[in-house]
Parts: C-alpha cells; sequence; structure tokens
C-alpha cells in the first residue's frame, strides 16, 4: 500500500460513523480497531487491546448472553447480532454488529473482521414506524369506516381495512380476489350511477349508493376516493373511504317525511279555511239579502212572500249551526274531548225528532219506517246518533231531485239497532268510494251542490265511538244505500 492510499484509509475509518476491525478469529488479539469504537462504545482501543473482550462489559444486561454466544462462542466470524450497549456516560445504542471469516491460502479461517454499526436512530425509526403503523391498524380496525388502496383500474386492492367485512357482510379475502366483486352489492338502481362515475373519475369520486348486504339488508354508503401521485405528479394509486351513512340517510328521510307532513299540514288548513269560508259565505248572502227584502219591502211583500223569506234565513242559520257543530266535533275529537254519553234512548222518538228539526230540504220527502220486533229502546249518544241520521238524511235529500223519495228505515233487532238510509239520486263514484271518509273529500260529481266533505267523516267517527259498523252501496244514476248498525247495550 503506497503512502497516499494508507492517509486516504485513515481519513476514511476517522470519518465513518461505524467501527471496523481485523482480529485473530478467537477474537483474543486485534489487528486493526478504527477509531469508531470509541466514538461508539465511548470507550478507548487501548482498553480494547488490552482486553480484547472488554466490548462485552458494555453490552446491555438483557442481551449480554445472545450477543457473548455470538461473539466469543463456536464461531465469532459469523455473526450478525443487533444488541444495545450502556456507555459510560450511561446512555444505550444500538449496534448491529457483523463479522467476516478471512482465510489463508490452505481455505483455513486465520482472522476475521467485523463491523459495528450505531443503528440506534434506525432503530429508533422502525419503532416510531411500528407504533403508528400499530396506531393506525387499532384506528382503521375500530372506526366504523372502511378505508382502502388500490390500483386506478381498480383490479387490484393493496389494502382495504377489516370494517369491509362488518359494512359489506363480504369478507377482505373475497375483494383481494376480486377487486369488483363489491359492485355485485350495488343496489340494482344505484348501478349505472356508480358505473359511470368509477368510468368519468374514480380517483376523486364523492359517491352515495346503496348496497344490499348478502343477508338481504340494505345500507347507505358514503364513497369517496382520492388520487396517489409519484415524484412526477402522475396518479398510480388511489385511496379511499367508505362508510355507512344508513343512520343519516334514514334521519334526513325522516326530516323530510316530516317537512312534507307539515307542509301537506299547512294545505290542508289553508284548504280547509278556503273551504268552510266559503260554505258560510253562502247562507250568510241568503241571509243578508233576505233580511234586505224583509226590511225594505215589509209592508209590500205578500205573506206567502215573507214566509218564504223567513223560511230561507232559517235554512240558512240551520246550515251554518251544522257546519258549526260539524267543526266543534272535529276539534274535541282532535282534543280527544269528545263526550260520549249513552243513555237509554226510545230510538224512534229519536228518529222522528232528528227528522223534524231538518230544515234545509223538503223533509217531506223522507219516508219513515220502522220495522223489526225488538226494543224501542237502547243504550245510544243522542247527540251523536243524531249528527249520524242528521248527516245521512240530508246527504240524501240533498244528493237527489227535489222530486224524489228518500227512505228511511229503522230496524229493531234484538242485539242492535239498523238505520237504512235509500235515496235515488246521483250515487258515488265507484273510483271515489273508498276515499268518502276522509275528511274534505267530495265525490268528482258533486257539480255545484254545497259542501265540506266533513259529513261523512264525522259519521264515521261518529259510528266508530258507539262501537258500530257503516257500510254506503252506491250506482251512479241510480242512488245510494247507507246502512249503520249500532249496538244496543253501550256502557258509559
Ligand atoms: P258533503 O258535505 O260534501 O256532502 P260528506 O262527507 O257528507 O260531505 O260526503 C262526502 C261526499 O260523499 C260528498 O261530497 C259526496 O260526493 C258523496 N256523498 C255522500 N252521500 C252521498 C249520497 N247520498 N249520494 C251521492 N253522493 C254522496
Amino acid at each position: 500500500m503506497d503512502l497516499q492510499s494508507i492517509k486516504v484509509f485513515e481519513q476514511f475509518a476517522n470519518n465513518v460513523d461505524f467501527a471496523f476491525w481485523v482480529s485473530s478469529p478467537d477474537v483474543t488479539e486485534y489487528y486493526y480497531m478504527s477509531p469508531g469504537y470509541e466514538k461508539i462504545w465511548g470507550r478507548t482501543i487501548a482498553s480494547l487491546i488490552e482486553n480484547p473482550h472488554s466490548f462485552l462489559e458494555a453490552v446491555h444486561p438483557d442481551d449480554v448472553e445472545r450477543v457473548t454466544q455470538a461473539a466469543v462462542g463456536k464461531e465469532p466470524w459469523n455473526m450478525d447480532e443487533e444488541y444495545r450497549i450502556i456507555r459510560p456516560d450511561g446512555t444505550v445504542r444500538w449496534i448491529r454488529d457483523r463479522t467476516y471469516p478471512v482465510y489463508d491460502d490452505q481455505g483455513n479461517i486465520y482472522r476475521m473482521t467485523g463491523t459495528a454499526e450505531d443503528i440506534t436512530e434506525r432503530k429508533q425509526e422502525q419503532k416510531d414506524l411500528h407504533q403508528s403503523l400499530e396506531q393506525f391498524k387499532q384506528f382503521a380496525e375500530n372506526i366504523d369506516i372502511v378505508f382502502w388502496v388500490c390500483d386506478v383500474d381498480v383490479k387490484e386492492f393493496q389494502y382495504i381495512s377489516p370494517t369491509y367485512e362488518k359494512i359489506w357482510g363480504q369478507s377482505c379475502a373475497s375483494l383481494y380476489e376480486n377487486p369488483r366483486s363489491f359492485l355485485d352489492t350495488v343496489h340494482p338502481e344505484d348501478i349505472p350511477h356508480k358505473m359511470a362515475a368509477i368510468k368519468n373519475n374514480p380517483t376523486s369520486m364523492d359517491e352515495e349508493y346503496r348496497i344490499i348486504q348478502p343477508n338481504g339488508t340494505m345500507r347507505w354508503i358514503r364513497d369517496r376516493t382520492f388520487p396517489v401521485q409519484d415524484e412526477n405528479g402522475k396518479v398510480y394509486r388511489m385511496v379511499g373511504i367508505a362508510e355507512d351513512i344508513t343512520y343519516r340517510k334514514q334521519a334526513e328521510e325522516e326530516t323530510y317525511k316530516a317537512l312534507q307532513r307539515e307542509q301537506e299540514l299547512s294545505n290542508a288548513k289553508s284548504e280547509f279555511i278556503a273551504t268552510i269560508s266559503h260554505e258560510i259565505r253562502t247562507p250568510l248572502s241568503v241571509i243578508q239579502s233576505s233580511a234586505d227584502l224583509l226590511h225594505h219591502n215589509i209592508d209590500r211583500l205578500t205573506t206567502e212572500k215573507k214566509q218564504k223569506h223567513f223560511q230561507k234565513v232559517e235554512s240558512s242559520v240551520q246550515r251554518i249551526t251544522s257546519i258549526v257543530q260539524d267543526l266543534l266535533i272535529i276539534a274535541e275529537d282532535e282534543a280527544s274531548s269528545l263526550q260520549f254519553q249513552p243513555t237509554e234512548v226510545d230510538v224512534v222518538q229519536l228518529c222522528q225528532e232528528t227528522i223534524g228539526t231538518i230544515v234545509n230540504y223538503n223533509k217531506h220527502r223522507i219516508e219513515f219506517k220502522v220495522s223489526g220486533d225488538g226494543a224501542k229502546t237502547a243504550m245510544l249518544d243522542a247527540e251523536l246518533t243524531n249528527h249520524i241520521l242528521t248527516n245521512l238524511l240530508e246527504n240524501g235529500l240533498k244528493y237527489s231531485q227535489p222530486d224524489k223519495k228518500v227512505d228511511f228505515e229503522l230496524s229493531l233487532l234484538p242485539n242492535q239497532v239498523k238505520f237504512c238510509i235509500q235515496d235515488q239520486g246521483i250515487g258515488i263514484p265507484t273510483e271515489n268510494l273508498s276515499h268518502i271518509f276522509d275528511s274534505f273529500y267530495r265525490a268528482s260529481n258533486v257539480e255545484t251542490k254545497p259542501g265540506t266533505g266533513l259529513g261523512l267523516s264525522i259519521v264515521k267517527l261518529c259510528v266508530d265511538t258507539h262501537g258500530g259498523g257503516i257500510s254506503v252501496n252506491s250506482t251512479v244514476g241510480e242512488g245510494t244505500i247507507v246502512t249503520v248498525t249500532l249496538p244496543r247495550s253501550n256502557r258509559v
């Protein structure tokens, strides 16, 4: 070796961060030890030369047995160990120690070389990385979100967190095996949309779609992807997060439904006010004009004419009273304060009285008949029964020509009383029949006949309150039969 080379070697040995040496194979003699030893061990080379095994004195008690065996045991020249040393100042360093045999011409080991490197920083980094990975794993495994990493064509998943199994109800293994298998679970209606999103911009998606788990349960998913670029800015893979947003969707849907209900209620309220105002205004203007006529022409009008106007006023007041009564019943029902007070009532008498109170229409068209040999009395709420009969009789009169009669039959049966009201009027179209008990509902053929659409809903309410039954049979152009049965014995 020339002088120049020796100088270069010395510079190298003095400046590198690791120690290297040449020793006898049994490590009883060092031929060379680089200055790195002093730097790493914090002990002098002289001390090592003096006692070649003294480097072991610094080895951490937990590692000393393993290191001693490797370093001075059977094959010291074949060592590759990582261990800790404690330096004289008390600091702990991690060392990677490797040795290699050196052979003579006969192939015998006559020396060995070694390197010892301070790997404390690397160890710390490894530890930090391990800790971060461990934390990420815990996070990924315990959060209700699926994380995944895959190529841009969704042909291979590099990672998929275990929550996938929980949300999709399919194994991660199945997805690694067939990366597009998650699409098999997408709700058929959402597939076209999802496929278009994957095709258009797979690495920057933000999609909401439904999946159907193998057990048939439907879940809502929010799926987002983000591109991962290499150092040249080229997107080479993507990461994604998918979360189960079913509960949020349900809450949204409920809020939407509640808003819709509120809107419907508000519409119904407006409609209600408009209908009632209209229905009250008509009899009010009749009262107004009859009163005006009577007021200004009281001396000129014949008794007959006066009588006619008084009747008009009376029937208009009756009409308004009946609307107000209907409204009161509805309000009481809504406030759950509808009174039900059955008393022993003479049903025949009640029917006759009810007919007597009808003023809006020509009550003489009503043909009342009693059949059956049951008792005349029954435990009924007289007021509610009166509402039932008035509404049904007035409908029969209202929805038929003024020259047609309305048959009203009371059947006194052993356990119940039956009211049958039959007219020969316009009838109810079949398609409207199922709604006629709904509040404000009017059939399509009422034309200009007055009405609020409340009567039958109140009738139904009063019948239900009695625990009775009601049925309607109707043929357009022929007439309508309404049958109500009320049990005889109702207790308070
Ligand atoms: P309204 O105040 O409109 O008469 P109801 O609740 O009493 O309201 O009846 C609801 C609807 O049922 C009526 O608007 C009408 O279309 C229909 N209807 C009820 N009774 C009869 C009947 N006897 N003949 C024909 N249609 C009827």
